[in-house]
């Protein structure tokens, strides 16, 4: 039997339904809508096709969405002083900095000015740390979401043979993090597994499959191993198609969950971003 599609669109409908609550009453709480303040240098057009997603949550949620537009010339001196300014603006409970920035700017320099309580993305390297010594604040918003769509599916992860593809600080790693503290079996391949010719052996071995890579199709189909749960974090433009990591149909065949590119993880990604506006908020009242 095919693999059951697992519908990111629908479960961040059931999420953003909770959150909405939640916030109606922070919102009550604080005497005020939550704000969020998403900081773009310079112009992209990019930007504009992910904030809309930002912006229209935002509103659905009862949130105030700031974006504050620096100009592309400003100095890394300059953008980190705006920075301290939203820190310390006790109306201001949660930070973005939208990626692509201009290269004379460190992105990791000005994340690592944010205060770490306004964290939205959970990429602050205190939070990320904390998710080391297995006790998050917040978690960044991608390996949340596949947490939360492997926690509907799976209750024990004790001595699942779980692989990850990808070794990013903020999707792979953080991941292999959390899935350890749930007494997980986990390995993480990355690109040196390829250049050893050695990603399919372990792929073939993958209870829980998570691909994180960013290149069309890597991973075949016939590398599934059968039953097994396959969540797919790559997003890849092929001509005017948007395709995942994983060849989705033969992968399907063996699979028993499988997430699609798009409308798995991608939908539900862009709501833990508000999860953890709530976290931080709750932390602070
Ligand atoms: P990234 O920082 O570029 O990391 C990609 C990872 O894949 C790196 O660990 C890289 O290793 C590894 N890699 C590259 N080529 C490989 C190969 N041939 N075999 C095995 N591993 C290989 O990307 P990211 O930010 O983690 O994102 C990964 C993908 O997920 C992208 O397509 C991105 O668009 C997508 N994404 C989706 C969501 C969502 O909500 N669905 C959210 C975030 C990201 P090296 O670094 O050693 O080269």
């Amino acid at each position: 039997m095919p693999a059951k599609i697992i519908s990111g669109k629908e479960l961040s409908k059931e999420l953003k339904a909770e959150l909405k609550l939640e916030f109606e009453k922070i919102s009550q709480s604080l005497k005020r809508a939550p704000c969020l303040t998403a900081i773009q240098i310079g112009e992209n057009s990019g930007i504009d096709v992910y904030t809309r997603a930002q912006e229209r949550n935002s509103k659905e949620l009862g949130i105030e969405y700031l974006r504050l537009k620096l100009v592309e010339n400003i100095s890394e001196q300059e953008a980190l002083r705006k920075i301290e300014e939203l820190n310390s603006d006790p109306e201001i409970d949660g930070l973005i900095l939208l990626q692509p920035i201009p290269e004379h700017i460190s992105a990791q320099r000005l994340i690592l000015e944010f205060n770490s309580s306004k964290d939205v993305e959970g990429i602050h390297p205190y939070n990320l740390g904390r998710i080391l010594i297995s006790s998050p604040t917040v978690i960044p918003c991608t390996p949340a979401a596949v947490m939360y769509i492997l926690d509907r599916i799976i209750s024990d992860y004790t001595g699942k043979e779980i692989v990850i593809v990808g070794h990013s600080s903020i999707v792979g790693k953080p991941l292999a993090m959390l899935l350890l503290d749930r007494l997980a079996t986990v390995r993480v391949c990355h690109i040196g597994t390829s250049m050893t010719g050695n990603l399919r052996h372990h792929v073939q071995e993958a209870e829980i499959l998570i691909v994180a890579v960013g290149k069309a199709e890597l991973i075949k189909g016939e590398w599934i191993r059968e039953g097994a749960i396959v969540i797919d974090v790559g997003i890849n433009r092929v001509e005017d198609k948007i395709v995942g990591d994983v060849e989705f149909e033969k992968a399907r065949e063996r699979a028993s969950y499988i997430t699609p590119v798009p409308g798995g993880v991608g939908p539900l990604t862009t709501v833990f971003l508000f999860k953890n506006l709530l976290s931080l908020i709750k932390n602070k009242i």
